[in-house]
């Protein structure tokens, strides 16, 4: 008999609507044990392939199967480093799910039916955090000596360091903000990603020796050449992408017109949903408006509506996209959890202008109407503009969300640093090596906005080249 695919645990809607507590909750063992028996073991998986890092998935899956979580756990961790990271925010519908063999064939994104990898993933990471289970160090003498300096904290940087570590490196975190983890904590709500389970993979960093040193901008406090001078002999670059693309219409410059970054910033990052408490304010309007259709926008949304709750108001966060809603590049569990609580969407409509009043306060976001044309460059088809179309939406705080752009201090400040068009750092594609000898790159900032596990496996690889050439 078929068996069902087995809904994963989650908080109410409406209650979760109000706190930013995580809202998936994850398999329990039995429901582990369920989900993990629905997976018919293919003789040729084509699941594997569809992970940028090439877990083995069949394998992981098998051992939950037999109940050895904690051989699952390392199987897992071959390949990835952040297995409870991962668990919870990869795009599992695009990737392995999307290879799953029960997935029909030609949908852009993965079946019901297709196995919950990644809940199963989670479950085998929390199994592995839950029981503090280490992953075994392989220090190598020869290393003990060589120093490395990593720039950047997110994914990218925390992978590099933790893989040179395990084999005895000391290494350096340089980071600019006053915490660590990138994305994984500036970006990513707590709702999505709690702090315990980020902190738990930078805990064991720093048990493995990795020095951490935070508010210092590399680029502007220190020069690379400066770092070299220093002691390093390689330098690890993961800089990440987090320069706001904007729209470029006029009235842009409003008051409680926020890019995505600083929005989710203030309220992640530096607690602006416990004001007064914590110190950096969110004036959260009653009519809230989010532009754009990725997962910056699904955050920024659900994070709007969770502070319009909490602040008392009537729950009124829309979302407006210029395609439908199956050309969005967000996660489908965030757009139908973002539906669940209340955000409301508006698809096929193109800002045009913003109105403010006398005192300088956004109003209004004047828009038009389009349909979707030719597939562009992205595969995507394009949105085309109906003319006469114009109407208006009332809005007195919108978030722009429609793309970041690599992080350009450091470039600007390091000539020799070869980039692209979009200024993205031009690595050589297997060692991950830059136009400067010892400096390599990963994650966003080759490449240009990607996702966690891809951010890790670039790193992954830039470690495994210093590694051979020190
Ligand atoms: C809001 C949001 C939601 C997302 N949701 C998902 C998701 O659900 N799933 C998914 O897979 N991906 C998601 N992504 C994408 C994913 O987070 C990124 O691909 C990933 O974080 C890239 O990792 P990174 O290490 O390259 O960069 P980052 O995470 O951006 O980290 C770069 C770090 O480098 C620091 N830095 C930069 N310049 C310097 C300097 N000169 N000196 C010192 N420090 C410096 C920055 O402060 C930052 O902490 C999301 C992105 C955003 C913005």
């Amino acid at each position: 008999m078929k068996k069902e695919p087995v809904k994963v645990r989650e908080a109410s809607a409406e209650i979760r609507a109000g706190n930013f507590e995580e809202v998936v909750k994850g398999y329990s063992e039995d429901e582990a044990l369920l989900e993990a028996s629905r997976c018919l073991q293919c003789k040729n998986p084509l699941c594997s392939s569809g992970c940028p890092v090439g877990i083995d998935i069949k394998k992981f899956i098998h051992q939950i199967v037999q109940q050895d979580y904690q051989s699952a756990y390392f199987t897992i961790r071959e390949k990835s480093n952040f297995p409870s990271i991962c668990g919870r925010v990869c795009p599992a519908e695009y990737q392995c799910r999307k290879a799953c063999i029960l997935t029909k064939k030609g949908l852009p994104f993965a079946s019901e039916q297709a196995i919950n990898i990644h809940f199963l993933e989670r479950f085998a990471g929390d199994y592995g955090k839950n029981n503090n289970l280490d992953v075994p160090v392989e220090i190598e003498e020869k290393f003990s000596k060589v120093k490395v300096a990593v720039v950047g904290s997110g994914p990218a940087g925390l992978c590099c360091a933790g893989e040179l570590a395990r084999k005895g490196v000391q290494v350096d975190i340089y980071e600019s903000l006053h915490k660590t983890g990138g994305v994984l904590r500036y970006g990513i709500p707590p709702f999505r990603l709690p702090w315990d389970v980020l902190d738990f993979e930078i805990n064991y960093l720093q048990k493995l020796g990795v020095n951490f040193i935070t508010n210092f901008l590399v680029g502007k406090a220190r020069t690379i050449k400066e770092l070299f001078a220093q002691g390093y002999s390689r330098i690890f670059l993961g800089l990440g992408a987090g320069v706001p693309s904007f729209l470029g219409i006029k009235g842009e410059n409003l008051c409680n017109i926020y890019s995505v970054n600083e929005f989710l910033t203030r309220v992640n990052l530096m607690s602006a949903y416990k004001f007064p408490e914590f110190h950096t304010p969110v004036n959260i309007g009653k009519n809230v408006l989010i532009v754009g259709g990725g997962n910056t926008a699904m955050d920024a949304a659900r994070v709007a509506l969770r502070l319009q709750k909490i602040n008392g108001l009537v729950l009124n966060t829309k979302v407006i996209y210029r395609r439908t809603e199956i050309e969005m590049p967000a996660r489908r569990l965030e757009i139908e959890h973002a539906k669940e609580e209340g955000v409301k969407f508006e698809f096929l409509v193109q800002p045009k202008e913003f109105v403010g009043d006398e005192r300088g306060f956004v109003r209004k976001l004047v828009c038009l109407r389009s349909k979707l044309g030719e597939p562009d460059s992205s595969g995507r088809r394009r949105p085309v503009i109906i003319e006469g179309s114009e109407f208006e939406i009332d809005c007195d705080l919108c978030v722009i969300a429609v793309g970041l752009k690599a992080n350009q201090i450091l470039i600007n400040a390091t000539p020799e640093l070869k980039t692209d068009k979009y200024s993205d750092v031009i690595v050589d594609s297997e060692s991950m090596e830059s136009s400067i000898k010892g400096v390599f790159a990963g994650g966003d900032i080759v490449g240009g906005e990607g996702t966690v596990i891809e951010a890790m496996g670039m790193a992954k690889k830039a470690a495994k080249s210093i590694l051979q050439n020190s």
